[in-house]
């Protein structure tokens, strides 16, 4: 039987990879081998720890909870349009030098397009 830390870990990496669809809980656990009552413990673990949303979900006509993660890995296509990425003052670009992210207009003006939904980075991940 797997340790409930390596259990843990498991079922967070489970959950992340099926992003916005999320999992159900029996079947999380039915894939990592585990008991549902060890699952349930974990996955409440998992939402207090704020890493986890358990929504109640009716499945066959029992409910249930479907796990979805709190955040997700970024995508490369995420940042694909980024002004850094192409930006000549890259290498010099520091918080703490003139040229700082801090008062860039590009990366400004960047970031409040993905806000509008704008971006291509929205909706990538
Ligand atoms: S924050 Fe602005 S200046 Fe710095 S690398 Fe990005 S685009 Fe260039």
């Amino acid at each position: 039987m797997p340790k409930r830390n390596d259990l843990e870990q498991k079922a967070l990496q489970f959950v992340m990879n099926t992003g916005f669809e999320g999992v159900l809980q029996s079947e999380l656990w039915r894939n990592l081998g585990a008991s549902s009552r060890e699952g349930s413990r974990i996955s409440i673990k998992l939402e207090n720890k704020g890493l986890i949303r358990r929504a109640k979900e009716l499945c066959d006509g029992r409910w249930t909870y479907r796990l979805y993660p709190k955040r997700l890995p970024a995508s490369i296509e995420s940042i694909s349009d980024c002004p850094c990425l192409m930006c000549q003052d890259n290498p010099r670009c520091d918080p703490s030098s003139t040229i700082s992210p801090k008062n860039c207009e590009r990366l400004t003006d960047w970031i409040l397009l993905i806000a509008k939904g704008e971006s291509g980075a929205v909706g990538d991940s």
